[in-house]
């Protein structure tokens, strides 16, 4: 056992360090990515790095595991079990990528550059500089769409950033410690216990059926006076959540969060976010003011200031709110080739999810491995065509003719298809120990819910995890999780 962890750790620390990487290479072309999101790491994953040099610049140094965030709000996972660094992918490329952590704040699509900034805290002399590009892929995902109701951004807790669930779950403990504190009255101890949650997308019912699990696995325990107190409560607008699912499915998710007393209002609008309460337009269009301790905001996407910036540089092409618009083999339209732009920051007819900007990444990579063969062989083509004056061996003329044929026709037969999503099926966790499925199967669909579907979600997100490193941090803390609890400390 011992000689078998001796090898395990070897490998591993072995692989920290690769022998040797090929340096900046100024003849080769130089891709600059801009995110380390879901479609960026996908691209970079996949990227052979050994034809360009790779520049990636993005304001976290980590990937981000989005689809398990709201088990980090409530303590089930620790945080780094869920990040990638960036750097760690990166060591692995045939030729050295450059990480940059900074916020890329202007594209020039004319000039071909991308101005960022350094987003640490401690700054040094250089924190602002301009670097050139020959190809740019545009992966900055979304931030979250608030409509500029009053309140919301202020107020409200968000889940998009590894930031957002740390806030989230820091003040949903705020509330419970101060609805514990002594000579609390009961009116303030149940506003302090009313937690609204916006939006029955995926994100509003997987972060409500974390923080029920939160309530019944482990407050119920360490507060037992309160934990009955601690109501849920679900606001969307439209006439019923989780709009992409099947019926089946939303119905089967609406009946769990019934018997869990998780309540679910829909046709319902969050019109204001208010310190200690949050003003409702209720189905009757009557205006309704309720208090809560604390507002989870999950009501959607909206495109990046330097996204929307990018758009304005397009003013006739560049017009679908819902971000980029790009050609099918996602070049930028209205640009000449040189921008890609992939995942969420995009408005294609797939919906933003992590499937699409990880299938978009890898399609991309491809698409430069081509490029790069195209433009070998175009290349040596030319070489080959400007000897012909030189050969006087009407043998090797002969020799070098077919040789430019055949490589004419090697170019000929690299043909970029266009970008094409295989849709893998769509999951959530609804708490409980549930899950809900709707996995593509022949020409139709098939719908899974239950404690079984809830195994298949846990075994299908730790396969997708992109290293050994977080699936063993995910796992364990799984484990602890099940028989510790969550971590109540603050
Ligand atoms: P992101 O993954 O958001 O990455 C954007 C990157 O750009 C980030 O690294 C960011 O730091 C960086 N960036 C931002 N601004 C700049 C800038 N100015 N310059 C440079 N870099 C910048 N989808 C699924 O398919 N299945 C799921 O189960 C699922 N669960 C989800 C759960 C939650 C809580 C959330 C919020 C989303 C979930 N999604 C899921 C959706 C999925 O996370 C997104 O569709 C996906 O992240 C989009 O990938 P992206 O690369 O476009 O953007
Ligand atoms: P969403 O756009 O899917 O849902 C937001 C919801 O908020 C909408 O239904 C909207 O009607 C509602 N809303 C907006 N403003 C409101 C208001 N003022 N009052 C009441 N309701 C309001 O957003 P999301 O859930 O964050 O998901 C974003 C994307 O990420 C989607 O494409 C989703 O598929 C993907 N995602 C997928 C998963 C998963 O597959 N498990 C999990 C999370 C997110």
């Amino acid at each position: 056992l011992a000689g078998g962890i001796g090898v395990f750790v070897y490998v591993t620390q072995k692989d920290r360090h690769p022998g040797t990487q090929l340096p900046y290479d100024p003849a080769k072309k130089t891709i600059v990515i801009l995110g380390s999101g879901w479609g960026a790491t996908s691209l970079l994953k996949t990227l052979d790095t050994s034809e360009y040099n790779v520049v990636i610049i993005s304001p976290k140094n980590y990937f981000l595991f989005t689809p398990l965030l709201p088990s980090v709000a409530v303590g089930t996972l620790s945080p780094k079990a869920i990040l990638q660094p960036t750097r760690y992918l990166a060591r692995h490329k045939a030729r050295a990528v450059t990480v940059i952590e900074a916020e890329a704040k202007e594209i020039d699509p004319f000039n071909k550059t991308v101005t960022f900034e350094d987003d640490t805290e401690i700054k040094g002399e250089v924190s602002h500089t301009t670097i050139p590009y020959d190809y740019l892929v545009h992966a900055v995902g979304a931030e979250v769409q608030t409509f500029g109701i009053p309140g919301v951004q202020e107020k409200a807790c968000f889940m998009k950033e590894l930031a957002d669930a740390e806030i989230m779950q820091r003040r949903f403990k705020d509330c419970i410690e101060s609805a514990a504190f002594p000579g609390q009255d009961d009116t303030e101890i149940d506003r302090l216990l009313h937690i609204v949650i916006v939006g029955g997308g995926p994100t509003g019912i997987e972060v409500s059926g974390e923080i029920h699990d939160f309530l019944e696995d482990d407050l119920k325990a360490w507060y037992p006076e309160l934990a009955g107190r601690i109501r849920i409560s679900l606001v969307e607008a439209l006439p019923s959540v989780l709009p992409m699912f099947s019926k089946q499915l939303i119905e089967y998710t609406e009946s769990t969060f019934k018997e869990s007393k998780i309540d679910i209002l829909t046709k319902t609008m969050v019109k204001e976010v208010k310190d200690k309460s949050v003003v409702l337009q209720m189905p009757d269009k009557s205006i309704k003011e309720v208090p809560c301790g604390m507002v989870v905001w999950a009501g959607g996407n909206k495109g990046r200031k330097i996204t929307q910036d990018l758009m304005a540089k397009y003013p006739s092409v560049q017009t679908n709110r819902r971000g980029l618009s790009v050609d099918d083999h996602l070049r930028l339209a209205g640009a000449d080739g040189s921008i890609f732009a992939i995942g969420d920051c995009t408005s294609t007819s797939y919906a933003p999810t992590a499937q699409v900007a990880s299938q978009q990444g890898a399609y991309l990579a491809r698409v430069f491995a081509q490029m790069a063969k195209k433009t070998t062989l175009e290349e040596k083509l030319n070489q080959m065509e400007g000897s012909i004056p030189t050969v006087t061996n009407a043998e090797a003329k002969d020799r070098l003719s077919s040789e430019i044929e055949a490589t004419k026709k090697s170019i000929a037969n690299i043909k970029f298809r266009p970008f094409y999503y295989s849709h893998q099926g769509s999951l959530a966790y609804i708490g409980s120990d549930k899950a809900i499925a709707d996995l593509p199967f022949a020409n139709g669909n098939i719908a899974s819910a239950g404690v079984a579907t809830f195994l298949f979600w846990r075994s299908a997100y730790l396969s997708t995890l992109f290293s050994l490193r977080n699936r063993t941090l995910v796992a364990n803390d799984w484990i602890i999780t099940k028989i510790f609890g969550r971590d109540l400390s603050r």
